[in-house]
């Protein structure tokens, strides 16, 4: 299968070198973030930080805001602002984030924003900071409700090596296993129709002007993710690349 880097420049030659720097994925639920994410990590070797696994291991090893994260989640609500900003502030620290990092799901309000933009601002200024300060590129992924439904009630992850599969559009060989562990393949508990409609309205009232807020800063690009996800990853690659240059 085409990799985002063969797309981008030929399975014969190097990927561009770039540092990469801090990227934001933005778009509804559904559209890719997380899958996309896991090409750039292939392709530039940076962490993928996604609030929303961040939040699930929470809620699997049981602590407070694993258990308040539950609730929420299952509503389709947002977890308060300030207990995601801490987390993603304790994930930035760790080394692995100093040439970049893809957030995927995060920010998804415009206070969330606002406490990135200040926090990378913070860090650059501090000496010995490890976290990459350089300023955020944002790129939103587009893909239209009825495609969007149908990938989140047709995901299913697999819970050892997390390859994600869609059963109307990427089927495992056999159903409702996975092709690379042999593991049963999952559904996550909010990825059902009536859970759906609650995330898309939180999504529209909290997150969409979070698309503006970055539109409106000179480093956006929009992408169209109703394509195949190689050449959706291409798209991002090379805007990226064009932003940073
Ligand atoms: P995701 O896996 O990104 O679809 O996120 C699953 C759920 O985790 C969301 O529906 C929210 O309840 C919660 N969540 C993830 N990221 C955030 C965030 N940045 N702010 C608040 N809640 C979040």
């Amino acid at each position: 299968m085409a990799t985002a880097a063969s797309m981008v420049t030929g399975a014969d030659k190097q990927p561009k070198q770039v540092v990469p720097g801090p990227i934001l994925l933005l778009g509804a639920p559904g559209v890719g973030k997380g899958t996309q994410a896991k090409e750039l990590v292939k392709l530039w070797g940076i962490p993928q930080i996604s609030t929303g696994d961040l939040l699930r291991a929470h809620r699997d090893r049981g602590t407070e805001l694993g258990k308040l994260a539950d609730e929420l989640m299952k509503q389709g609500k947002l977890v308060p602002d300030s207990l995601v900003n801490d987390m993603v502030a304790a994930r930035l620290l760790e080394p692995d984030t100093s040439r970049g990092f893809i957030l995927d799901g995060f920010p998804r309000t415009l206070p969330q924003a606002d406490w990135l933009d200040n926090y990378l601002k913070e860090q650059a200024g501090q000496p010995g900071s490890n976290c990459c300060c350089l300023p955020v590129v944002a790129v939103n992924i587009q893909v239209d409700y009825t495609q969007l439904l149908r990938r989140i009630t047709g995901r299913r992850n697999c819970p050892v090596c997390q390859t994600i599969y869609n059963v109307y559009l990427q089927p495992p060989r056999h159903e409702g296993i996975c092709d690379v562990e042999g593991a049963t393949l999952v559904q996550r508990s909010d990825d059902t129709e009536e859970c759906f409609a609650g995330r898309m309205k939180t999504y529209e009232s909290l997150t969409a002007p979070v698309i503006e807020h970055y539109r409106a800063l000179s480093r956006f690009a929009e992408v169209n993710g109703d394509q195949p996800v190689a050449e959706v990853a291409a798209g991002i690659v090379s805007s990226v690349e064009r932003l940073r240059g």
